[in-house]
């Protein structure tokens, strides 16, 4: 029987870790096959305090596992299958295989890229089509590439990219980036980049690997072709929280509902990170309710509330 199981291995996660910690409660952290969470896929991290010249995504998320398991944090590994949180203790199956019993659960599953839609986008997902910049980047080496979105992201990826491509083309579905104005500038001002405007990625071409795009101009309707080895999609995330859909209230997208800091409508069960907010999404603000979720699942057991 556990205190606190975290899921979720992101600064969320990891920073509640933290606080559970040291706050005796001897953590389990269920991290998914892929740990560390979205920044794992990011490049240089310039606003997370405390780095004044930057740090890199991953390195950021080594540091704070490391620091979580400095004070005693239990690490399993594995993809939470299923959760009961209508009888208490709650109940954590892991891989279809384990359970854990817990007095609270805080969840930081955080949320995952969104794909376009298109026919072939899932056939060529790993041959060319990818949504991580910083994972796959290297292997377009002297390339063409396109980056879909207009938003950071897209034009994160797109700068990173240049680093390998001989050129990226941006392609958005308006003639205006959503992307903050250093980002924007960035790009604009990177001699590889150019801008497809207003055009939206009909479908993907290509047999076995990707050869380029079939683009449509939603301003004249004309339908043109753009050659590419690579197509990274960046348009937007989404929270992951299937496991708990009919468990906990959420909005209309998924993102969990949470009130009083963390708390879910479920008590005990508290969410932190990208997963309950749809607004601020940073690396910062996660970390800041992983934080929030460990003191909130401190009180409400010392409370005397799981008995209840
Ligand atoms: P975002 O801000 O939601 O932007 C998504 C972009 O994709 C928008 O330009 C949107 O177009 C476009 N889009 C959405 N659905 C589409 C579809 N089906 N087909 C074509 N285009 C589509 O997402 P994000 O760029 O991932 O950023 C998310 C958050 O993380 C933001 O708060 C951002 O500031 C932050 N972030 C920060 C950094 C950094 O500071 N280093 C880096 C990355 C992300 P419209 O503009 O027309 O809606």
């Amino acid at each position: 029987m556990r205190n606190v199981v975290i899921i979720g291995s992101g600064p969320a996660g990891l920073t509640a870790a933290v606080y559970a910690a040291r706050a005796n409660l001897s953590p389990l952290l269920i991290e998914g096959w892929q740990s560390g969470g979205q920044l794992t896929t990011t490049t240089e991290v310039e606003n997370y305090p405390g780095f004044a010249k930057g740090i890199m995504g991953p390195e950021l998320m080594k540091e704070m596992r490391a620091q979580a398991e400095r004070f005693g944090t239990e690490f399993l590994t594995g993809d939470v299958s299923a959760v009961d949180l209508k009888t208490r203790p709650f109940t954590i199956t892991i891989d279809g295989e384990h359970t854990v019993q817990t007095k609270t659960l805080i969840i930081a599953t955080g949320a995952s890229a969104i794909q376009i839609g298109v026919k072939n986008e899932a056939r060529l997902t790993g041959h060319g089509v990818s949504t991580c910049a910083t994972c796959d980047g290297f292997f377009f080496k002297g390339k063409e590439l396109i980056v879909v979105g207009g938003g950071d992201s897209a034009m994160e990826e797109a700068t990173f990219l240049t680093k390998f491509a001989t050129k990226v083309s941006i392609v958005h579905r308006r003639d205006k980036l959503r992307a903050s104005k250093i980002m924007q500038d960035r790009a604009v001002k990177n001699g590889k980049i150019t801008f497809v405007w207003n055009s939206v990625v009909e479908d993907i071409l290509g047999d076995d690997v990707v050869a380029g795009v079939r683009l449509k101009n939603l301003v004249t309707g004309k339908t043109t072709e753009l050659p590419s080895a690579g197509v990274f999609v960046a348009i937007g995330h989404r929270p992951n929280t299937n496991l708990f859909s009919g468990q906990l209230d959420m909005d209309a997208k998924g993102y969990i509902h949470t009130t009083q800091g963390t708390a879910t409508n479920v008590p005990g069960v508290f969410a932190a990170g990208d997963v309950q907010d749809s607004t601020y999404r940073q690396a910062v603000t996660a970390a800041g309710s992983g934080c929030m979720a460990a003191i909130d699942a401190e009180r409400f057991l010392e409370s005397g509330s799981h008995t209840l």
